[in-house]
């Protein structure tokens, strides 16, 4: 099989399978070099600059000026505006053109061809992913906006790139090479009004909207992969391959006493160390550093219960990898997902959400190496024959934990009149049960198999592998193999849609059978880097999968009907899903 000659994500166990070839239209993409031979990723983003604005016009990387930055547009308005998305390209351009560490590149670009920029922070030599990856350093992604109005994060990344462009952190480019995207979903940012974000704290001349261009919430497009956007971001994983990944966002709901909360990966079937090493240790030392330097409390993602009467209860949100922090824990990924408080203002939400950052860059810094053994050391152990959940259900704390509640008052827009929120430094510890990690539902567990069996007319599902970067060859000759095959018992959908889809449940049973297998099949085994989300983006009952995202309805409709996919078993290994 031809080697996909794009990809740098070190494949260590894949024993000679190849990442399946992405489809044709995919090699377009302008931060992709080696492809085809293109332009400097620096012509694209000084063509938008000096389209945008005159003064701020790009210089050589020979004659860099040193200094701050100039002031972005929050900052120049009093934080009553979010800095749009042409500034944003302008500040990622003048900081590449202020610090030698600075490169600046694009990662894609969305719906409507806005460049998604990437200014890309460290001791290499260009942005290209083989220099990024060749400079052997932790590797740690940052993103803001993945919602159009959560513009905190933004803000916040463009005052980090404004502190390393002036020198500040220099210790960093020893252990660190940082990735920041400060703006995802570029072209739900700049549909800006002032009602999009109801009850939020400012900024109160307006901010974007959730969705894409599409009509997608980004972030519930990381499996499916639907939009451009997440197709960029996916191959920017997959090129530039960060052992952690920063999502930055701001809460909508409960009313809280904390600045920001954050949740790690919550899919069951995460690596348990990567787990362990965000609950246990990062996100404790984030928070123990801001209460200290700031005096604000920052916990665990969560909200009372919506409906009356309700049990009150923490609970987080969603196990499932359509989530980027959820889908980064698949990939054997740190993820550190930060959601400002909407009802701070949008200068403290700002404040809130840099110190998360630079507390949690202290933190990859200080302990780079183990990071980075410690995501090597889950990419190469195998998951065939353990056992995974394909479905999951919130789990309750063993004890009642104190949770912070607040208050706040309501303010008018000065513009609109419209009421927003405005919290009081009022914290109320209240005892209740935590539902902050997932476990496996009852019945929702498989023991993982060797090998998957894609046929090659399943199109969709050969190129949405392709897009994740998953590893499989084609079957060289027809032969007949021991497998296992999917019989459904019983197939529904949601009634209503979601995301353009009516979400597809099963259930059935698998059962070994002789099959003969055509050349061409894709083998997808389970023993590579990628094996717990190519398990659960293949497996018919997964929440989250080819089954669930309509990917096969013609094939797994009716009651008795055969999942077009089979399956070859490995032995089962001492384990259990961890609860
Ligand atoms: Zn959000």
């Amino acid at each position: 099989m031809p080697v996909n000659a794009t990809s740098s994500r070190p494949r260590g166990r894949s024993r000679g399978v190849e990442p399946i070839p992405r489809r044709r239209g995919d090699e377009s993409d302008p931060a992709q070099p080696g492809a085809r031979p293109r332009a400097p990723v620096w012509t694209v983003l000084r063509a938008a600059a000096l389209l945008a604005t005159a003064p701020l016009a790009a210089c050589a990387p020979g004659d860099r000026e040193a200094g701050a930055l100039p002031p972005t547009r929050a900052e120049r308005t009093a934080y009553e505006q979010t800095t749009g998305h042409g500034e944003v390209v302008q500040v990622v351009t003048l900081a590449a053109n202020r610090s030698e560490h600075i490169h600046a590149t694009t990662f894609g670009s969305t719906v409507e061809g806005r460049p998604l920029p990437l200014a890309v922070v460290g001791d290499v030599a260009d942005a290209r992913p083989a220099s990024v990856v060749g400079a052997g350093r932790l590797r740690v992604w940052l993103q803001g906006a993945i919602h159009g109005g959560e513009v905190a994060g933004k803000e916040a990344l463009l005052m980090l790139l404004g502190d390393l462009a002036a020198g500040g952190h220099a210790e960093w480019s020893s252990s660190m090479t940082l990735l920041i995207a400060p703006i995802y979903n570029a072209d739900g940012h700049e549909r800006m009004g002032p009602d999009t974000r109801p009850y939020q704290l400012g900024p109160v001349a307006g901010q974007g909207e959730r969705a894409n261009a599409q009509g997608f919430d980004l972030n519930r497009d990381h499996m499916k992969l639907e939009s451009p956007e997440a197709r960029a971001l996916v191959r920017a994983y997959d090129d530039y391959d960060p052992h952690v990944v920063i999502d930055l966002h701001t809460t909508n709901g409960t009313e809280h006493a904390y600045h920001l909360t954050y949740s790690p990966p919550l899919h069951p079937n995460t690596h348990p160390a990567i787990d362990a090493l965000l609950r246990d240790e990062w996100l404790p030392a984030i928070t123990r550093a801001v209460e200290r330097s700031d005096g604000w409390h920052f916990y665990y993602y969560g909200n009372l219960p919506f409906a009356d009467g309700a049990e009150p209860a923490w609970r987080t949100f969603d196990h499932r990898p359509r989530f980027n922090n959820n889908y980064v824990g698949l990939r054997n990924r740190a993820a550190l997902l930060g959601e400002a408080y909407a009802y701070a203002p949008f200068d403290e939400r700002i404040r809130a959400s840099l110190r998360f950052v630079e507390e949690a860059l202290a933190f990859a810094h200080d302990n780079a190496g183990a990071i980075a053994a410690l995501v090597e050391a889950a990419d190469a152990e195998p998951v065939a024959g353990t056992r995974l959940a394909t479905r999951a259900v919130a789990a309750p704390s063993d004890a009642p934990v104190q949770i912070l509640l607040g208050r706040t008052e309501e303010v008018p827009n000065p513009y609109t009149r419209a009421p927003m929120r405005r919290r009081l430094d009022v914290a109320e510890p209240t005892e209740m049960v935590e539902y902050g990690s997932f476990a496996a539902a009852e019945g929702g567990v498989e023991v993982v198999p060797a090998a998957y069996y894609v046929p090659a007319d399943l199109a969709a599902v050969v190129d949405l592998l392709a897009a994740h970067g998953v590893d499989g060859a084609p079957l060289d000759a027809d032969a007949t193999l021991a497998v296992e095959e999917f019989v459904v018992r019983t197939s529904s959908v949601t009634d209503r849609p979601y995301q353009g889809h009516r979400e597809r449940t099963v259930t059935g049973d698998w059962t070994p059978v002789e099959r003969a297998v055509p050349a061409g099949t894709l083998v997808v085994p389970l023993d590579q880097p990628l094996g717990r989300l190519v398990f659960t983006l293949l497996e018919p009952r997964s929440d989250d999968g080819i089954v669930n995202w309509n990917l096969v309805d013609d094939h797994v409709g009716a009651a008795g009907s055969v999942y077009p996919i089979l399956r070859r078993p490995a032995e089962p290994q001492e384990s259990a899903p961890r609860d």
